[in-house]
């Protein structure tokens, strides 16, 4: 199984205080229930404070992004205390050894850990924008384009905290892939696995990867390299109600001669139902998976889609 990855192999970086640590300016926590009780019992968290890491204390005053003459800086309200080389120094050095993560979780709107929308403010002390970056958040993001990142935030919608899920667990079973040593044989029978699952995120990049992984004249290291940025840039994008509709309808295709004519029917009853918004998407998927049971497809069976992450994550009840 594509998931059958056990908690200790499977690496997530985390801001501390999400996971009950107690770093913040205040002595608080942020804890996210999310990380902690449901992502936590299927993931080791390796955290970070990058406040405290550069040697700030618990309690400290607050710190925030200041723009002077175009350029951001992370100290005080009245500018003092810079800590901007510092925590860009340790987010360089973090950065180095994560490797082995396969996603990350940031703290929202910090000026260290924010992924995005950070407030930046004026020398004066005016709010300009919110479309800074963590200092510390920036470092580990631009060493790894292709690590899956999200803020607790936004892990409470349910579709973003599903797509968050099966990047990582797709990453990490691209890193274990390549751990053994890439083939270009490999590299279609991991895509092979993908395929339903690119197709209800990307139309477009399911023909891309394809015709790329069909190319004869790049080597495996490039042919690698493009396809797995391909890849992760199409899981980013989101999987709408129609476009898992379509997939669902392809992989009906793939049986539907074993069904009877009742079975066949209930199946697009509940693939519509599904499109119109009327049911979650574990209801088909519930179906097709009784189905192939009955009528079991090796090529199917392997199939991501229908089994990106252990299923006690329940993320596909809500959308
Ligand atoms: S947001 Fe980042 S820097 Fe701030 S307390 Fe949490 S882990 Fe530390």
């Amino acid at each position: 199984m594509i998931h059958s990855v056990e908690k200790e192999d499977l690496h997530i970086g985390i801001s501390a205080c999400l996971v009950g640590e107690k770093v913040r300016f205040d002595a608080s926590n942020k804890p996210s229930n999310f990380c902690i009780h449901e992502l936590g019992q299927h993931v080791s968290y390796k955290t970070y404070c990058p406040e405290v890491a550069i040697g700030l204390p618990i309690p400290r005053p607050t710190i925030r992004q200041i723009k002077h003459n175009d350029l951001i800086h992370v100290a005080q309200r009245d500018g003092t205390g810079d800590v901007t080389e510092a925590l860009q120094a340790y987010g360089q050095k973090v950065a180095k050894v994560t490797e082995h993560l396969s996603g990350y979780v940031f703290c929202a709107k910090s000026p260290s850990c924010g992924m995005e929308r950070v407030k930046v403010y004026s020398p004066e002390g005016n709010a300009l924008v919110s479309n800074g970056i963590g200092v510390f958040a920036n470092e580990i993001m631009n060493a790894n384009p292709l690590l899956p990142c999200e803020e607790n935030g936004r892990l409470n919608d349910p579709l973003i905290r599903e797509n968050f899920v099966a990047r990582i667990y797709a990453y990490k079973h691209w890193q274990n892939v390549e751990a053994s040593g890439l083939t270009k044989h490999k590299l279609t029978t991991f895509h092979s696995q993908y395929k339903y699952t690119v197709m209800s995120h990307d139309l477009v990049a399911y023909k891309s990867l394809g015709q790329l992984l069909a190319r004869a004249d790049l080597p495996v290291e490039q042919m690698a390299s493009e396809y797995i940025s391909g890849l992760m840039a199409a899981l980013s994008i989101k999987a709408t109600r129609k476009k898992h509709a379509n997939t669902l309808a392809h992989i009906q295709g793939y049986f539907s001669k074993h069904l009877q004519a009742n079975e066949r029917q209930e199946l697009c009853e509940q693939i519509d139902a599904y499109r119109e918004g009327l049911i979650p998407l574990m209801a088909p998927l519930t179906l097709i998976n009784h189905y192939l049971l009955q009528y079991p497809k090796e090529y199917l069976t392997r199939q991501s889609y229908l089994s990106p992450y252990p299923k006690a994550l329940k993320l596909r009840y809500a959308y």
